[in-house]
């Protein structure tokens, strides 16, 4: 460790008590170097999400808070898996500017960071899958380190540019990236807006300000969080092998059903081209069934399919 970090954890900590809330603040030079560290401050409010799931023991249960829980985990997946990931890191489709940015906001709503943050980590994935350089892969640094480690090192936490020019040109992505506790903060307090509203206007509900910011955003930011990763700790380890990949991807029909068809990992890294992840046609693949419909209604266009040419290097 060099001498400047060790004689000034202060500072180091003070910066990352900073980035909670501006991920564009400035780190010391030398955070690089002891990169792999888990970086304490962050750990701290992901810990707290975890906690304030336990929450539901104090605000109870309701129809409701459950409906909003399951509906924000629904849409909220679907802005990852089609958006985060399908559009955003590999663009295999096109949207106009709005829809772009309307889908950008709910992807910053889940806690996984900004748009390019996301895409740019996720790039260097495809790039590196399963080499040492990958930082969540479960085969070089075992399942909990794959699994939620990687994101808490300080290695993982500035956003490479040089990975997303083609997004970083516009400034709203830009801003979403920078201030990524904005949006999840803007959703919370809107949840208990509409709890302590229903509360008021249909009592026979049974919910309340609370129980909704408990259910809709911890425990239903918290679950979406651990099913989106199994694709990074799971997918390359659980699942049969379709295509001979550089990487040890797999496709796992389970993760796809819970990814909304991300579990199809093994397609997705031979050919990532493609905005559909379920190959064959039992291949249940929830997003590309969302992305034709949003196409079909003329939100996005140019879907790219999967090309002949796979077929014949598929095993099965
Ligand atoms: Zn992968
Ligand atoms: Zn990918």
């Amino acid at each position: 460790m060099p001498a400047s970090a060790s004689q000034n954890p202060r500072v180091h900590a003070l910066a990352s008590v900073r980035r909670w809330f501006d991920a564009g603040a400035t780190d010391t030079p030398d955070a690089i170097d002891e990169g792999d560290r888990l970086d304490l401050v962050r750990v701290v409010p992901f810990v707290a999400m975890h906690l304030a799931c336990l929450g539901v023991f104090w605000v109870g249960i309701s129809a409701t808070a459950v409906a909003v829980a399951a509906v924000l985990y629904a849409v909220r997946m679907f802005a990852i898996t089609a958006f985060y990931h399908r559009y955003f890191s590999h663009r295999t489709f096109r949207a106009s500017r709005p829809v772009q940015f309307a889908f950008a906001l709910i992807g910053a709503s889940c806690v996984q960071r900004g748009p390019l943050w996301w895409a740019a980590q996720h790039r260097h994935h495809h790039a590196n899958a399963d080499s040492p350089e990958d930082l969540h892969s479960p085969g070089v640094h075992g399942f909990w380190r794959s699994h939620v480690g990687w994101f808490l090192t300080r290695r993982a936490f500035a956003t490479d540019l040089s990975r997303v020019p083609d997004l970083a040109r516009y400034p709203e992505l830009r801003w979403l990236d920078r201030y990524d506790i904005a949006v999840p903060v803007a959703l919370a307090v809107a949840l208990y807006g509409l709890g302590a509203l229903l509360q008021h206007v249909a009592p026979a509900l049974g919910t309340s300000g609370m129980q909704l910011v408990v259910w809709g955003f911890f425990v239903s930011t918290i679950v979406l969080f651990h099913v989106t990763v199994t694709i990074n700790s799971l997918a390359h380890r659980f699942g049969s092998r379709r295509f001979d990949t550089r990487d040890d991807s797999r496709n796992n029909a389970l993760l796809a059903l819970l990814t909304f068809g991300e579990g199809w990992h093994n397609n997705h890294h031979f050919f990532p081209g493609t905005a559909r992840q379920g190959f064959r046609w039992w291949e249940i693949d929830l997003t590309w069934y969302g992305l034709k419909l949003l196409s079909s209604v003329g939100l996005v266009r140019d879907l790219k399919p999967v090309p002949a040419w796979v077929w014949a290097r598929a095993r099965h």
